[in-house]
């Protein structure tokens, strides 16, 4: 079972069918005049930016999506707290996100408990395509605390049959690379989660060792860009392959993870919807060409974003991908720090 049948049977498609393109298309522009709506009646901020916004009338084709004005990380960080569309009864986890403008002010994001079973799902589902039951995975993210994300991978994997070793991120120093070498050799670490430093940094320290290169099969890499130097170096130390998933806390952690093709990410297209625009005009690409990716939530209660522009720079590739997939394939998104100032 591949991603799509995941997708298809969260649109309602057929269980273990691929969905159409024309029944994801459908189920999105559904979700996307349900979340505008729920998001006018429930935040004041949304009631206010959207105010001149009736979906019935205006959101008749996803692509009357550009109508709707496009929001950004300002004000988010200002009012954050008017997103908001539940009681705080019903908040099950806040994520503190620092950012590192001049200002420097944190970005807060909320989750109920489904929010956060959509992540845990989309781990399950997600990260088939690179583990499975007879896997040890070793996470090396943010993990110590309840809904974190290496925490959620870890139910997810768990949810899988997999054996988790939840180490949490390791210090950009390396002071702890020797414990999480040892430990990755001593239980026989099959899989892993990391950041691109971290893995480059443990694979280079380890290049020669028999027993990570028996043993290695997947790395999955997230939360910061991979350079090609440091994927061939990975997965030379330790003949394994290495996958790569985009997203950011905004988008419920999760957005858009490789497959076996490894050709670009497949979007989770059922509970997100990514456009491409033109960072300067805010108006959208033609399909292919580069430009700024500014996505919607289709299924979050405590904070849904729509159109929120992420300042990573990509291009949707064209074609259908090799494995069979009808879901959309953003390409590799470059680095943030190169494209911030796109
Ligand atoms: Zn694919």
């Amino acid at each position: 079972m591949n991603i799509d049948s995941w997708i298809a049977a969260k649109i309602g498609s057929e269980q273990g069918e691929a969905p159409a393109r024309a029944a994801l298309s459908a189920y999105q522009l559904a979700r996307l005049r349900e979340t505008i709506a729920y998001a006018k009646r429930n935040s004041p901020f949304y009631e206010r930016t959207l105010a001149d916004i009736d979906p019935d009338r205006d959101i008749r084709a996803l692509e009357d999506i550009a109508s709707v004005p496009l929001m950004d990380e300002t004000a988010l960080i200002d009012e954050g707290e008017l997103m908001i569309c539940v009681p705080a009864s019903g908040v099950s986890r806040i994520v503190t996100v620092e950012t590192s403008g001049t200002i420097g002010l944190p970005k807060r994001i909320y989750f109920t408990e489904e929010d956060q079973e959509l992540m845990i799902d989309y781990v399950y589902h997600g990260l088939k395509v690179m583990a499975g039951s007879s896997d040890v995975f070793l996470v090396l993210m943010p993990c110590e605390r309840p809904g974190s994300v290496g925490d959620l991978v870890r139910i997810g994997l768990e949810r899988m049959g997999a054996s988790v070793i939840a180490l949490g991120i390791l210090p950009v120093d390396g002071s702890r690379d020797a414990e999480a070498l040892a430990l990755m050799r001593e239980r026989g670490v099959t899989s892993m989660l990391a950041t691109a430093g971290a893995a480059a940094r443990l694979a280079e320290k380890s290049i020669g060792d028999m027993t990570l290169e028996k043993n290695m099969r997947t790395v999955l890499l997230s939360a910061e860009y991979v350079s090609d130097d440091r994927r061939a170096l990975i997965e030379r130390a330790w003949d394994c392959k290495v996958f790569e998933h985009y997203g950011m806390t905004e988008m419920g952690l999760g957005g858009a993870m490789a497959c076996e093709a490894r050709s670009g990410y497949h979007p989770r297209e059922a509970d997100i919807l990514f456009e491409i625009i033109d960072p300067m005009t805010g108006e959208p690409v033609p399909d292919g060409a580069y430009g700024e990716v500014v996505f919607t939530t289709l299924t979050r209660q405590a904070m849904p974003f729509i159109r929120y522009r992420t300042g990573d720079f990509s291009r949707w590739l064209p074609g259908r991908c090799s494995c069979g997939s009808v879901l959309k394939r953003l390409a590799r998104v470059g680095d943030r720090k190169i494209t911030k100032g796109y």
